[in-house]
């Protein structure tokens, strides 16, 4: 049976917790790591309810898009609710795993789920995020020998497996040249290649390849096993580049323009929200920004992407000014927005472990915002 550690490794490779915002605490909130699932219950928030409904249903993890423990915790009393949902769950070996920003932040996380539920084609991170990739330069012997036996494509595989090497939906990217590489070896070692105090001159194959930074040990550590040498010759160099598939929001088209009330009709259907707050903007509506949970922030980033219509939550009363006829900001509350994040949680889960245990989408309704219309 999977573990909790199994199921959190198995998420945080769609949603890794280093692409989480700097305030935020995704990732596991309380349990055992290498307690073995018996069943999963999904939810958007993780409240004493949710955990009573893991154990009636016989599931021993919650499986959350909101963190419990957002900040530091001094005590643990039963205070409120999220004191009494953490002391709920250890008491009961339940443990909680929440999957927020850092799922936010990725291709195939909460707003491909939303640009999916309306039907949004051609789609895009709104505001990639930078300093997220580094590139990788080594060097490998190419002299006979070492070109027979493809050591190069070794090494590159090595680090392509923990990591390195993706562009886009690119696998296997890297690029080489060939030069000769020059070494003394000094006293007391035993070089692969030439004699100690011996210089040496050999033909040698540079290697660069792209890694996420926060696969850099990983890549690191495959680079050391695979390569022959002693000391392995290596740059590590951070880069300002974006990283095209990491970052805030979505843009993309609809199949067809709309007029405007039709799309905030399309909002009202696919979202099963009875209302819809709006600036009044007069063009038909053809590409959507998006962005799952409180996304007043990238208002801006919606209009200079040329959106036609902003979709999001939680904006505040001033935070629509501006907008009005430059995009229609539709603001469609914030659990909405997100609703359907539980199904990505489902996919990813039902597509690592099969079916080894139970994927149950919670009963209860976590949404405390009520409409009176
Ligand atoms: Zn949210």
């Amino acid at each position: 049976m999977p573990t909790v550690q199994d199921l959190a490794r198995l998420l945080e490779a769609t949603a890794p917790l280093a692409y989480q915002e700097s305030y935020d605490n995704a990732g596991l909130q309380c349990g055992d790591p290498q307690q073995e699932v018996r069943g999963v219950l999904i939810s958007l928030d993780c409240t004493p309810v949710i955990v009573a409904e893991a154990l009636r249903r016989g599931c021993n993890v919650v499986v959350c898009h909101h963190p419990v423990i957002f900040r530091p915790l001094k005590r643990l009393t039963g205070a409120n609710e999220v004191e009494q949902t953490i002391i709920a769950a250890l008491k009961n070996d339940v443990a909680v795993y929440a999957a927020h920003t850092n799922l936010d932040n990725v291709r195939g996380g909460v707003n491909d789920k939303l640009a999916e539920k309306l039907g949004l084609l051609k789609t895009r991170i709104l505001a990639p995020q930078s300093g997220t990739l580094a590139r990788l330069t080594t060097y490998v012997p190419d002299g006979p020998g070492y070109q027979e036996q493809g050591l190069a494509d070794q090494v590159l595989a090595a680090m392509y497996a923990a990591g390195a090497g993706q562009v886009g939906k690119y696998s296997e990217c890297s690029f080489r040249t060939a030069g000769t590489g020059t070494f003394t070896p000094g006293a007391g070692t035993q070089p692969t290649i030439g004699a100690a105090n011996q210089p040496e001159a050999i033909s040698e194959l540079k290697l660069e390849v792209l890694l996420p930074l926060h696969r850099q040990a990983a890549v690191l550590r495959a680079l050391r096993a695979a390569h022959p040498y002693e000391e392995v010759a290596y740059e590590l160099m951070k880069l300002e580049n974006t990283h095209q598939d990491v970052g805030a929001g979505l843009v993309g088209e609809l199949p067809e323009e709309m007029n405007p009330a039709a799309f905030r009709q399309l909002l009202k259907e696919r979202l099963r929200v009875p209302v819809v707050r709006f600036t009044a903007f007069e063009k038909s509506i053809r590409k959507v920004a998006l962005c799952g949970g409180a996304g007043a922030f990238l208002i801006g980033a919606a209009r200079a992407a040329g959106a036609d219509a902003y979709v999001t939550g939680d904006v505040k009363y001033h935070e629509f000014f501006g907008a009005e006829g430059q995009l229609m900001l539709c603001d469609v509350g914030h659990f909405e927005s997100e609703q359907y994040t539980g199904e990505v949680f489902r996919d990813l889960l039902t597509a690592g472990f099969g079916r080894t245990f139970a994927v149950l989408f919670a009963e209860t309704n976590t949404n405390p915002v009520q409409y009176d219309c």
